[in-house]
């Protein structure tokens, strides 16, 4: 495909984990793809692993929560891939506590990088996919959506992104443009680790455990996530919008 015709999409949080993963499955579909994440030099590696694959891609450094940086990153992709016309908004924190113990900043940092950062970068990017009469949103949720214990933040945050989700799809089905939730169970990713050493568990031992739980007998791999993603963003995907799918090795894990 000529860089001219190929379609330019998004990942957020795409320096690893799941963004990592998504941004590399949708370079193997055809897109270009900008690698968001905090810092240039941490996208850089997904890049030069797309690129090696034959892929084109773009490392930018913006923090997803402020409409400064958002604006920036956006326009600065429009002007070096191409108009972006896929978002998929994976950027995320977690500060989990119970709630007599959480603060008003692990509060409020969870609402900016999930909430606020959706919605910066959805209407910075939603003006070339109107443009293009075409374009495909996806948000990650989470199971943690359906409650909890001690991520009251994160789950409201989860539980918003798919309330946004389902009214951009409204607004902006007129125009070609599709928006769906994929809200993972468990997922092998620098996240996880980082709660498992939260509450001092070995790693190893935490994945069986939570493997043991999950219908399908495995925890999940950030692939996983991206095949869905990609499913999302496909073509034939078009008449589907406004969804929730749960990805989670069975029905509620
Ligand atoms: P991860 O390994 O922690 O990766 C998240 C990435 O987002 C990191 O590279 C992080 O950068 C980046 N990021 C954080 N704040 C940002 C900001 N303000 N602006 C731009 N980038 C930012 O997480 P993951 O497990 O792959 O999760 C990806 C998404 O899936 C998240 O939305 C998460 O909530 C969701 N999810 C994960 C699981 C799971 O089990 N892993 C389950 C359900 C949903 P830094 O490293 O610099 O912080």
């Amino acid at each position: 495909m000529s860089e001219s015709t190929q379609r330019v999409a998004i990942v957020t949080g795409a320096a690893r984990g799941i963004g990592a993963a998504t941004a590399v499955r949708l370079a193997a579909d055809g897109f270009a793809v900008a690698v968001v994440d905090l810092e240039e030099s941490a996208a850089k590696g997904t890049v030069e692993a797309i690129e090696a694959a034959g892929g084109r891609a773009l490392a930018v450094g913006a923090d997803v929560s402020d409409a400064g940086q958002v604006t920036a990153a956006v326009d600065r992709i429009a002007a070096e891939l191409g108009p972006p016309v896929v978002l998929v908004n994976n950027a995320g924190v977690t500060r989990d506590n119970m709630l007599f113990k959480m603060s008003d900043s692990d509060w409020d940092v969870v609402m900016a990088v999930h909430l606020r950062g959706s919605f910066l970068m959805t209407r910075a990017a939603q003006k070339h996919m109107i443009d293009a009469k075409w374009g495909r949103i996806v948000n990650l949720s989470s199971t943690s959506a359906l409650g909890n214990r001690g991520q009251a933040n994160y789950a409201a945050a989860k539980a918003g992104l798919q309330g946004f989700t389902k009214t951009i799809a409204i607004e902006l089905g007129k125009f070609g443009v599709t928006a769906n939730s994929i809200a993972p169970g468990f997922i092998q990713t620098e996240m996880t680790k980082a709660t498992a050493e939260r509450i001092g568990r070995d790693w190893e031992e935490y994945v069986a455990e939570r493997a043991a739980a999950i219908p399908v007998a495995r925890g999940g791999l950030p692939e996983d996530i991206a095949h869905a993603v990609s499913y999302f963003v496909s073509e034939g995907a078009g008449f589907v919008s406004g969804q929730v799918l749960y990805v989670a090795g069975g029905p509620r894990n």
